[in-house]
């Protein structure tokens, strides 16, 4: 009886989890991936209090029913965990691993009444699932330490359930389904697992938690019109990406870029369209920048990329297809055949030279693109000689 009532406290717990994660899922507006976790810790919770609850143990049924509930609860775990740091893990492969594990089983149940070669299938199915599992997590080459510790403990659990049944073999031998509930090597193991699972459990929530806080940061940081970074957030990164390159010996780029003729754009169109403007040219940036790259809005129609790795040429190059990007870009709201343009100026990192010094030849590149005409992309390059892209196509004023 009291082996019973402990017996509840390792699906309580799961089902207090299950509830957690669906709690962080939807008061913290979260991905999928949290779902995932409340789904598999569901699964788990009812598959301990079958193997707990139910009165013949050593049922074919039951074992059988388990099977699917912790196959289910594995699943989602695996699914959610990879999910969450962008991998993908296939789900075909683990419904094999389960199919064949199940066959096994069925043979198995129907040839002894042993406990033993039961645990083996089933334990080994899991545990292969977790080597998936964990090959995928370490896979993702920017970890921080919570995703480090998360593959770890998969890790942990992949050995322990290839480890643990021929542990199982060797100890508990061919006893009973019953004997073996009720023998000190199946006490000690429920303690071993239940500390591991409450670790993964806590862990993963806490990674939940922590990823809400990136979340919240990140939206915070974000310029609402145009998805960007705002000014501080863009400078910061900015900075830290120069220390970086610093290190690393990496080129640096950047363009400094601004509307043309934009306070006729509100004053022609009014507010709402100049907004769609901007959110407009925000788009053509971000949708035309590299992954490792980063843009922000600086100012009302004034807007900032640096490119990682990419010399003085290259972000020239890359302002030059921007420009022509936004030169052919509809905006709603304005006549039809009216396109609006912007001027670019670019500046690549000199050695020893940081954030400030950088903007300021880039943004002195922009002024004289303004001088010299707009709707064109300026660079003064590294000997001081300048070199200029004359935009092909006839120049159009962006408003009339
Ligand atoms: P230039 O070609 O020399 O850049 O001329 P310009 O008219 O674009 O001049 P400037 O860059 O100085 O104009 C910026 C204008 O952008 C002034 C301000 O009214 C407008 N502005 C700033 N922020 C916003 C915003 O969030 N929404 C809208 N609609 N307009 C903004
Ligand atoms: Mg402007
Ligand atoms: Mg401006």
């Amino acid at each position: 009886m009291r082996e019973q009532i402990l017996g509840l406290i390792t699906p309580a717990m799961a089902l207090i989890f299950m509830m957690v994660f669906l709690v962080l899922w939807k008061r913290g507006n979260m991905g999928s991936y949290v779902l995932g976790f409340a789904a598999a810790y569901l699964f788990m919770g009812i598959g301990f209090l079958i193997t707990h609850l139910v009165p013949d143990p050593g049922a074919f049924y039951v074992f059988h029913t388990t099977q699917v509930f912790y196959t289910l609860g594995t699943g989602a775990l695996i699914w959610a965990a990879t999910k969450r740091v962008g991998q993908h893990i296939s789900i075909p492969a683990l419904g094999v691993i389960y199919g064949v594990s199940a066959l096994t089983l069925a043979a198995a149940v129907g040839m002894s009444d042993d406990t033993a070669p039961r645990l083996y299938i089933v334990n080994t199915g899991y545990g292969v699932m977790f080597v998936l599992g964990t090959m995928a997590l370490f896979n993702v080459q920017r970890r921080n330490a919570i995703d480090t510790l998360i593959a770890v403990l998969f890790a942990v659990s992949a050995m322990n359930l290839l480890v643990r049944p021929v542990l199982t073999l060797i100890i508990a031998g061919g006893s009973s389904a019953a004997d073996y509930r009720e023998s000190i090597y199946y006490s000690v193991l429920s303690v071993a697992v239940t500390v591991a699972s409450l670790m993964t459990g806590v862990t993963l929530i806490g990674a939940c938690a922590w990823d809400q806080v990136i979340n919240e940061r990140e939206r915070a940081e974000r310029d609402m019109l145009t998805g960007l970074r705002a000014r501080r957030a863009f400078e910061q990164d900015a900075l830290a990406i120069i220390e970086r390159a610093k290190q690393e010996g990496v080129p640096i780029g950047l363009v400094v870029a601004d509307i043309d003729h934009f306070k006729a754009v509100n004053d022609v169109y009014g507010h709402q369209v100049g907004d769609k403007a901007i959110a407009a040219f925000g788009g053509v940036i971000s949708n035309m920048i590299r992954n490792s790259d980063i843009a922000g809005r600086i100012g009302g129609e004034e807007f900032c990329i640096l490119a990682w790795n990419c010399d003085g040429e290259r972000a020239e190059a890359m302002a030059e297809r921007i420009r022509k990007r936004f030169a052919d870009t509809v905006v709603p709201g304005m006549v039809a055949n009216q396109r609006l343009t912007a001027s670019f100026g670019v500046a690549a990192r000199q050695a020893g030279e940081g954030y400030g010094k950088l903007f300021a030849r880039a943004d002195a590149e922009l002024y004289r693109a303004k001088e010299g005409g707009r709707n064109r992309v300026c660079r003064e390059d590294g000997a001081g000689v300048v070199a200029e892209f004359k935009p092909r196509e006839e120049r159009r004023e962006a408003v009339a």
